[in-house]
């Protein structure tokens, strides 16, 4: 059985006092589920964010992390500082990551890499941008880059990590791939991680959508049989909405 995950992406939005509140307003309205349920707050408040969960049924992760253990890399956030907190899984390769701040397949290597070597998960994000859609070379888009970062790895490696299809004209857009669309990018990328490795391998992989999940599309995205779970950008950010998405799964 694939674990089904819904995992919040707050990226740079709460301060300390609405990171606490907003996980006690979850904390306090979730669901009973089968999912497993993330967060990831900004590097500032995910100590605090730890404490705050507690016992609770949530997963504190980070929203990015740098590839070397230590030294002068001003402004960077290594694995050990998020393990010394309580966080043990890291978001690497969000298209926001890629397009303003410059981080390629190469560097996202290096990353998940790092990430593994220090037993950490990884929900590893990627996607195609409007353009290679409108060109008809999403699907080659999309296996050049899990080719590029992740088939270095190792099987047992797969074990950590977790795929994460953006489309990135649907990301914040409030424009959402269709469930089909979803459905059959999700199939194509478990299909070229069965070329690849092999099909169970390619079967225990959760492959999560993102791309303005909402409460009112949520469950048509995730009823479909290639779809684990979403991760979520805006609807995150309110704990009714997140809750109303968990409740979709
Ligand atoms: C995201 O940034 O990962 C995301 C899916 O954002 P949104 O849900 O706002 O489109």
């Amino acid at each position: 059985m694939r674990k089904k995950i819904v995992a919040g992406n707050w990226k740079m939005n709460n301060d300390l006092a609405q990171t606490k509140a907003l996980i006690n307003d979850l904390k306090n309205s979730l669901p009973n589920t089968d999912a497993e349920v993330k967060i990831a707050p900004t590097f500032t408040n995910l100590h605090a964010a730890v404490e705050t969960v507690g016992d609770a049924a949530i997963e504190v992760v980070a929203q990015n992390m740098h590839q070397e253990a230590s030294g002068a890399y001003t402004g960077e956030i290594s694995a050990d500082m998020l393990k010394s907190i309580g966080v043990k899984t890291v978001i690497l390769g969000h298209s926001e990551r890629r397009a303003y701040f410059g981080e390629d397949d190469a560097l996202l290597a290096k990353k998940v890499d790092a990430a593994l070597q220090n037993d950490m998960d990884v929900i590893f994000c990627f996607g195609e941008e409007l353009a290679d859609r409108k060109a008809d070379n999403h699907f080659s888009l999309v296996e050049s880059q899990l080719k590029n970062a992740l088939f270095h790895l190792g099987v047992e490696d797969w074990k950590h990590i977790v795929l994460a299809y953006e489309p990135v004209w649907a990301i914040g857009t409030g424009e959402t791939a269709s469930p089909e669309q979803a459905q059959e990018m999700h199939e194509f990328i478990r299909k070229t991680l069965a070329d690849k490795y092999d099909a169970t391998l390619a079967d225990s992989i959760s492959i999560l959508y993102g791309g303005s999940v909402k409460p009112n599309n949520a469950e048509e995205i995730f009823s479909k049989p290639d779809v684990d779970g979403g991760l979520i950008g805006g609807a995150s950010l309110k704990a009714e909405d997140f809750v109303g998405i968990i409740k979709a799964i």
